[in-house]
């Protein structure tokens, strides 16, 4: 396994194979197979996001994966905005389409034409939507499995609503599910107001999360869209207030990506490989007998019984071909967090011992306090993830460099700036970083780096 902190980018590439999360071999550049154990980690985290949808009153819905070219081009700046990105189809069978048909890049142009159809009085309003499904981008620059692909697979929310205010309070309702799902990641993050220049194609403004990866380039982990009026003028959404006054509504959008996978990919494992936070781990707790004059296996066969019946997604691995220490080493590669040892002292003291990735050290556990015991270690696990991830994060983002010093550093950094472009372009000439925008969690104001006027705290950072 390569070393995660010097060669990050090589250790990232290795571990999702290694780890069997995917199989980059497919065909066709950027679109890689998802094998079961990515799969499944994946699969874990849409029913989280899923949850926290629903419980927020959006629903989920399912549209089709073609957009007619008349119906992207509705919105001009949209269209601009994804031209070059757009795989198009212009042929069924041999014959030439009257007209040529996108794979959804995004699927604002394939709902709009319906919300139209679907929303006539303020009574249909909020109309609240989500989909989970595939998109397509064709990306020009390298690709990288989860953090730039041409296949994505892609959360989007869209919602409409009768005033503008409304859509506000829905990007903060948006927060609060993020706010969720980075729990479940213990993934930290920051908050940005994209530039101007930076936004969604379309949008009035874009908020961004992002993190910091361990290589010191940051990652957009969510996007939260405010569209005002900007959809729904050329796509005719309209509504009949109470006084029977046709007025436009108000539109937002949340998107998320398997970024997110990359993300705590990147951000948790270890040269030893992968760790999973305890919420989506496939496997949560792995059993390994360790043969031996006693039968090891039928008092493994047991505790297996007894911590399955409790929930906890639990393995037995009684691969035979496979020593113990090999088993060991495989389980820390796959970043499961608690590893449960029976050997033939175990069976003698009617106990196990227990191994947790995120910790040095072994313990000894009675098996009638087994499952409270493993309880206790996943929160600990989470706990230590959380914190770990914390201090990263922190250590790859540096407050109040001078632009000499922003050109030595490595990760992010922090400073006032205006808001003109000029400022922003003369750091990315400099420095090579991008500006991300005014941090929006953290309000603090200052004197712009490079040309000294009244400024706000933001980030610049290169990106994935
Ligand atoms: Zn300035």
């Amino acid at each position: 396994m390569e070393n995660r902190k010097e060669n990050f980018s090589q250790w990232y590439n290795e571990i999702i194979e290694t780890a069997g999360m995917i199989d980059k071999r497919y065909p066709v550049k950027g679109m890689n197979i998802w094998m079961p154990y990515g799969l499944k980690i994946s699969q874990q985290l849409d029913t989280f996001i899923r949850k926290y949808c629903d419980s927020s009153g959006i629903n989920e819905v399912s549209f089709p994966l073609l957009i007619t070219r008349g119906q992207l081009a509705v919105e001009f700046e949209h269209l601009k905005g994804f031209e070059g990105q757009v795989f198009w189809v212009t042929k069924g069978g041999t014959d030439q389409l009257e007209e040529d048909m996108s794979l959804r890049p995004t699927s604002e142009s394939a709902m709009y034409p319906m919300f139209s159809l679907w929303i006539r009085t303020h009574g249909d309003l909020p109309l609240k939507i989500y989909q989970i499904v595939n998109v397509y981008r064709y990306e020009t620059k390298h690709t990288r499995a989860f953090l730039r692909d041409r296949e994505i697979h892609f959360f989007e929310a869209h919602t409409a609503h009768e005033s503008f205010e409304d859509a506000e309070k829905e990007i903060e309702e948006y927060l609060s599910i993020w706010k969720e799902v980075a729990r479940v990641m213990c993934v930290p993050y920051i908050i940005h107001r994209r530039p101007e220049w930076d936004k969604f194609p379309g949008a009035r403004y874009s908020n961004a999360v992002d993190t910091v990866m361990p290589s010191g380039r940051t990652l957009q982990l969510a996007t939260l869209h405010q569209y005002a009026e900007n959809f729904s003028k050329p796509y005719e959404i309209t509504y009949s207030d109470e006084n029977g006054e046709k007025k436009f509504v108000h539109q937002t959008t949340y998107g998320m990506s398997s970024r997110l996978i990359g993300a705590m990919v990147g951000i948790h494992g270890d040269d030893k490989g992968l760790i999973l936070p305890p919420d989506l781990a496939p496997v949560q707790v792995v059993i390994v007998p360790i043969p031996s004059g006693t039968d090891t296996f039928s008092y493994a066969k047991k505790i297996y019984e007894m911590i399955l019946a409790s929930g906890i997604r639990v393995r037995l691995d009684d691969r035979d071909s496979y020593t113990p220490g090999y088993k060991y080493n495989d389980w820390e590669m796959r970043g499961v967090p608690i590893r449960i040892e029976i050997g033939e002292r175990e069976v003698g003291s009617s106990s196990v011992t227990l191994v947790l990735r995120t910790e040095k050290g072994r313990k000894k556990v009675e098996s009638s306090k087994l499952l409270d015991a493993i309880n206790e270690s996943l929160n600990l696990i989470r706990e230590h993830m959380t914190s770990k991830a914390i201090e990263q994060l922190g250590s790859m983002l540096k407050d109040s460099l001078s632009l000499d010093d922003m050109v030595k550093w490595n990760g992010a950094s922090q400073a006032a700036w205006c808001g003109k472009k000029d400022c922003a372009d003369e750091i990315e000439a400099k420095t090579e970083k991008i500006c991300l925008g005014y941090r929006l969690d953290i309000e603090k104001s200052g004197e712009c780096i490079v040309c000294g006027n009244h400024g706000k705290l933001a980030t610049f950072s290169r990106t994935y």
